[in-house]
């Protein structure tokens, strides 16, 4: 026998889920996707397997999510249905068990989180929901493994009972006139328990039903479907959808008496601050800059001094392991690579661990605690101007870890247009590896400055600024136009972060940074320390005259008119490509991050003769807006299928990265009295940036 759990997101599917199985589940992917596949035997049930379907809001074609699942329930033909509804959302849960039901698989339904609805003092009444959709209901709390055992009883009895398929039906009598009319035409093309399901698709025009169907639907029939839509003055498809939410409207105040006088959570009267209209944006702004001035500014910048300090300034390691080796007498060159390349470039990268282990551990406070949810909400509110979904700010949160899977969090937006634009915006967010790029340019190059607390916040309000410019821009043509779904989001309880959940994901996060400082970064740091040690004649000569230096310095002139032409800072952000920390660790070893023995950032003190202020911040614009790490350049390319667009992406992040730079830096240059040939350039961008902004979006629809 097999069970299907289908649910909402965040109805408890996973976690009833991992009550029934234990750990008899095998996790995998569907094929040909990346949305996760779990798959399990029920506990003590040999032959009962259970499938955790992902969370869906209903069974329509348009995300990726609702097809995996929808096919799997048609095409599968799992034997009984579970379904989890989140007792405390009551009618918005129940709009996917009518289409469930419909579907002709025997349903079971689980109502879960009643502990909430116990502490509530709300009362559900279960079995007269049970009567009204004609299936069992089985009251649950996931989250204590309460109510598994009935659950299963009650699936296998509705198994076992030779299921008559008795549709109920909510629809108004002219459509169920016509959607019987439907049922006559098709009745020999499917099974008899699926012959509602398809009626009512062919009354939506669902053009996959359509096709599967191989279906022309008669002139007569059309015209009834369109008399219906012109009298109702919707298509049938939102006629549907409008009658189910009526049919669950007219009875959920009767089954879900709801206790008046905790009518208002904890959470809600924080929501009432937190998400506010007016408050919220100012409060998340607030919020975001306290992280990140936290972890790079103070706390994060005190413990990675202290590193620095202890670890690679006097008497750290470069002295410890320098003076092992002379005392060995090893030869020069090995000094040269443990010390300037693999201790100047790792240590360089690794001695902003502190600040990184900082970060995380305040995004993962967000997290838990149920704010991040919220910012969703709060950004829909900005974002739906622009056509952009709330929905957008999810690949935005990942992406603050890394691009990789931010990029892939893209899915979750529907509408092909959109999600094309998210992929390619998504890695202006700041991820975990350009960290060190940042706590480099903020320690070092605006040390004791008014300003200094201001870098590390505005490198986070730049991404997302880019990311609101570029989609306002981008919107207003074709292939980008278009508006967003509705975005609709259940809000978590705020709850107190869990000692054990916050570890998890400082630790993961900070494992994959200490590994990857381990393998590729070391590998590029000795790479480099070779090529910027020796000349082409394979000797040891002067960092001015190595192999480095003659490539760097036929690149260099690109970046003469956004501030930094110097060889070096061009090769840094050349490395940076093949992972962004290898910005800092080529700074390492070209600066000699290892052999100036000084404490906390001063070692650091070098990068001022190469860079001022102006043209720093102009570096740290171009590195955070242009071009990802190939291995996110890897995931863009696998997401929009197409070299075509993956070029695109690439081309559009250099390119805005090189003209927010060259605005940036030449019209900063004005002030200090510098004009010339490139800040007209600068200027005319400016224009054009602006009219690209500013004209009117042929697409946008009025409303
Ligand atoms: P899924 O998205 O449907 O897989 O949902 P999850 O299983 O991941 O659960 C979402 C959230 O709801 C998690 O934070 C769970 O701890 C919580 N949750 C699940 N079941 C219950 C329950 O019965 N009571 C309460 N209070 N929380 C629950
Ligand atoms: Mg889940």
């Amino acid at each position: 026998m097999r069970i299907a759990l289908v649910g909402n997101p965040n109805s408890g599917k996973t976690t009833l889920f991992n009550n029934l199985t234990g750990t008899n589940q095998y996790i995998g992917n569907w094929p040909g996707v990346t949305v996760e596949k779990k798959e399990g035997k029920v506990k003590n049930y040999k032959n009962i397997s259970v499938i955790d379907l992902p969370g869906i809001y209903s069974l329509s074609p348009y995300s990726l999510e609702e097809v995996i699942s929808r096919n799997y329930i048609i095409n599968e033909k799992p034997d009984v249905l579970i379904n989890i509804v989140d007792g405390s959302n009551l009618e918005r849960n129940l709009y996917l068990t009518t289409q469930l039901i419909e579907t002709g698989v025997p349903v079971v339904i689980a109502i879960n989180m009643m502990d909430v609805i116990e502490k509530n003092k709300d009362v559900i009444k279960s079995q007269q929901i049970a009567k009204l959709l004609n299936c069992p209901v089985i009251e649950i709390t996931a989250l204590k493994s309460q109510g598994s055992n009935e659950l299963i009883d009650a699936a296998i009895k509705v198994n076992q009972a030779k299921y008559d398929y008795q549709p109920v039906t909510w629809y108004s009598l002219e459509i169920e006139n016509v959607i019987g009319k439907i049922s006559l035409l098709i009745k020999d093309l499917v099974s008899k328990e699926k012959l509602r399901w398809y009626s009512i698709k062919v009354f939506e025009k669902d053009e996959s039903v359509l096709k599967e169907l191989n279906l022309d639907l008669s002139e007569e029939l059309l015209k009834e479907i369109s008399v219906i839509e012109a009298k109702l003055d919707d298509d049938s498809e939102s006629l549907i959808s409008t009658e189910r939410y009526k049919f669950i409207g007219k009875f959920v105040d009767k089954v879900y008496l709801k206790n008046k006088i905790v009518a208002q959570s904890i959470s809600e009267k924080i929501d009432r601050v937190l998400t506010n209209k007016y408050l919220g944006l100012p409060i998340f702004a607030v919020i975001i800059f306290l992280v990140y001035y936290l972890s790079i500014s103070t706390v994060g910048g005190f413990l990675t001094d202290y590193v620095n300090d202890v670890i690679f300034g006097d008497g750290g390691l470069p002295d410890i392991i320098g003076g092992w080796l002379s005392s060995i007498n090893s030869p020069i060159w090995l000094e040269g690579v443990l010390i300037d390349g693999v201790i100047g470039g790792v240590g360089a990268v690794l001695g902003f661990l502190p600040q990184m282990f900082v970060l995380f551990l305040l995004l993962g406070i967000l997290e838990e605690s149920g704010y991040m949810a919220r910012i969703a909400f709060i950004l829909d509110r900005i974002f739906r101007r622009f056509g952009l979904s709330g929905k957008a700010f999810i690949p935005m949160l990942i992406s603050t870890g890394c691009a990789i899977p931010g990029v892939m969090a893209a899915r979750t937006i529907e509408e092909e247009n959109n999600r094309k634009m998210m992929i390619v915006t998504t890695t202006f967010m700041p991820c975990g590896a350009k960290l060190p790029i940042i706590a480099l340019i903020a320690g070092a190059m605006f040390r004791g400055s008014s300003i200094q607390w201001l870098i590390a916040p505005s490198a986070y309000l730049l991404g997302i600024g880019a990311i609101i410019v570029s989609s306002i821009i981008l919107k207003k043509f074709k292939a980008f136009a278009g508006d967003a779904a509705p975005f609709i989001m259940e809000l978590p309880d705020y709850h107190m972060p869990r000692v054990k959940g916050l570890s998890f994901h400082v630790y993961h996060k900070l494992k994959s940074f200490v590994k990857k400082a381990g393998t590729i970064i070391l590998f590029a740091s000795v790479i480099i320390w070779f090529l910027s040690s020796y000349s082409w004649r394979l000797e040891m000569v002067d960092t001015e005259l190595s192999i480095l230096a003659s490539i760097g310095k036929l690149i260099e002139f690109a970046f003469v008119p956004i501030g930094f032409g110097d060889w070096k800072a061009a090769v840094a952000t050349f490395t940076g490509l093949i992972a962004k920390e290898n910005v800092v660790s080529t700074f390492g070893v070209l600066y000699g991050f290892a052999e100036v023995s000084e404490s906390g950032m001063e070692i650091w003190n070098l990068l001022n003769v190469d860079f001022t202020p102006l043209s720093a911040y102009s570096f740290l614009v171009f590195n955070l807006i242009c071009a990802p790490c190939f291995a996110a350049m890897g995931a863009i390319k696998r997401e929009m299928g197409s070299r075509k667009w993956t070029l695109f992406a690439i081309g559009f992040q250099t390119g805005l990265a090189y003209i927010l730079a060259l605005m940036f830096y030449r019209l900063g240059l004005l002030f200090s009295g510098t004009f010339n040939f490139f800040s007209i350039i600068a200027i005319v961008f400016l224009i054009g940036f602006a009219y690209l902004l500013f004209r009117p979006n042929p697409y946008l629809k009025k409303i």
